[in-house]
């Protein structure tokens, strides 16, 4: 693609160096903007870095379930529910529990899951122009990803879900407890069945990838201020940051990418958007990846286990309960003992990691122009998808930035959608 000579002097700002800042950087700069990332914490060192590493394009069936009314009292109440709540968190920021119930009716489950899967058939679209130009398409491996269940109810209890999928092509194919074991021998609890998706793809280590953007950012002639934005302020002519250290930045435009952090930046006319974060944990088994093949999942427990290139990772759970970087032991505890169900793992992890997804209620992203200012785009709330949808909302920020047509609609991601 050639880049727009009109756009040589042209200069973007992103605040936020996470996938999807460094994936925003790195499509600007193919379109021939001068870019500058702004963030006090290393590349990919937020929530990028402590993922499940799986390029989940299968992934459009959201958290919001009609089902959550009925599970209600397992998912709050069983010590081996995927989920958990602090209550006074959750009492003292009950709109957004009241939204994601209300994002929890049929039609609104039905019109979420649509959305994501056409979104989610982009992925590579993003996703691959930056794999060879950053030279990365090593650090991805495609061994396919397994969905596991225990009983014969717990793969009956998501008939819904998979019938859906296979109607958007997502092609899976059942497997039995024997074809488990040989694909999986070191699995060591015995399941009823399985779903294999065999198309789909991991990546060995998700920090290795975003450093390996940032350093093609640079190479390209990138900024890098390692600088906490504090405020915005948007005039006819651009934006002016203001930074920690009390210095101000000047751009053309803006594009904000601060992950779970994006509402708490003054002036960016956001502010009002309902953003929180769905806390998720990982431990990691340093030098364990040959005890699986490919990422499984015990569907009903809510989270990973993920090969990666010097380890095994366990990643996933949901905890609602604000922006504390204090770990809950018992998220810990469980990740724990349901992994050491399924595989011989030593009773300590090498590492405990807690990071912050930025959830909208309903589950889908804020891709567009801030209603602040058209100098300012907005790119958040990539929940459990970050990692697979970073390429594709960096090619639409672009084109956005670029006035070009757009390769997806993204209505359906506006900031004006909570109005
Ligand atoms: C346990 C777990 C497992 C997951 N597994 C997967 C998976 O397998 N596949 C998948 O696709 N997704 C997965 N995700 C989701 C994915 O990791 C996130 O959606 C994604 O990392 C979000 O990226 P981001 O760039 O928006 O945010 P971040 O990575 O958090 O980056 C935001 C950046 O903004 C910076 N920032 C914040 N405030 C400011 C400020 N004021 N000024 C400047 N900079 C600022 C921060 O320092 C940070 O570096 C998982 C998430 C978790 C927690």
């Amino acid at each position: 693609m050639p880049a727009s000579s009109a756009n040589k002097k042209k200069h973007v700002a992103i605040i936020g160096a996470g996938v999807i800042g460094l994936s925003c950087a790195l499509w600007l700069q193919k379109k021939g903007f001068k870019v500058s990332l702004v963030d006090p914490s290393p590349p990919g060192s937020g929530t990028s870095s402590g993922n499940a590493c799986v390029i989940a394009d299968y992934g459009c069936i959201p958290i919001n379930s009609p089902s959550v009314f009925k599970d209600l009292p397992h998912l709050l109440f069983s010590k081996d529910s995927p989920l958990a709540l602090n209550p006074l968190y959750v009492a003292r920021h009950l709109p957004w529990s009241l939204r994601f119930l209300a994002h929890c009716r049929p039609t609104k489950v039905a019109h979420i899951k649509n959305q994501l899967a056409q979104f989610l058939t982009k992925t590579y679209d993003g996703l691959n122009p930056l794999l060879e130009l950053s030279n990365t398409k090593h650090l991805l491996r495609q061994d396919g990803m397994m969905h596991l269940f225990k009983t014969k109810q717990e793969f009956e209890a998501v008939k819904a879900d998979r019938e859906f999928r296979a109607q958007q092509g997502i092609n899976s194919i059942y497997i039995n407890s024997d074809e488990i074991r040989e694909l999986e021998p070191n699995l060591k609890m015995p399941f009823e069945c399985g779903l294999l998706t065999k198309a789909a793809r991991r990546v060995l280590n998700p920090q290795t990838l975003s450093n390996t953007y940032f350093d093609c950012f640079t190479q390209q002639g990138g900024k890098y201020i390692k600088l906490r934005t504090k405020q915005v302020q948007a005039n006819e002519d651009g934006v002016t940051l203001h930074l920690n250290n009390g210095e101000l930045f000047s751009a053309d435009k803006l594009v904000v990418a601060a992950g779970a952090f994006s509402t708490q930046i003054d002036g960016t006319g956001i502010a009002h958007l309902p953003l929180d974060t769905e806390r998720g944990y990982h431990l990691q088994y340093n030098g364990l990846q040959h005890l699986l093949n490919r990422p499984v999942t015990w569907n009903r427990r809510g989270f990973y286990l993920s090969p990666m290139d010097k380890g095994l990772r366990v990643a996933g759970s949901v905890e609602i309960a604000g922006y504390s970087e204090q770990k809950n032991q018992r998220r810990l505890n469980y990740l724990q003992r349901i992994s050491s169900q399924m595989l011989d793992l030593p009773s300590q992890p090498d590492q405990e990691w807690l990071g912050f997804r930025p959830t909208m209620p309903d589950s889908l992203p804020i891709i567009g122009h801030s209603p602040r200012s058209t100098h300012i785009v907005l790119a958040f709330g990539h929940h459990h998808l970050g990692l697979t949808l970073a390429g594709i909302t960096g090619k639409l920020v672009a084109e956005l930035l670029n006035n070009e047509p757009l390769c997806h609609d993204i209505s359906a991601f506006s900031p004006q959608r909570f109005d």
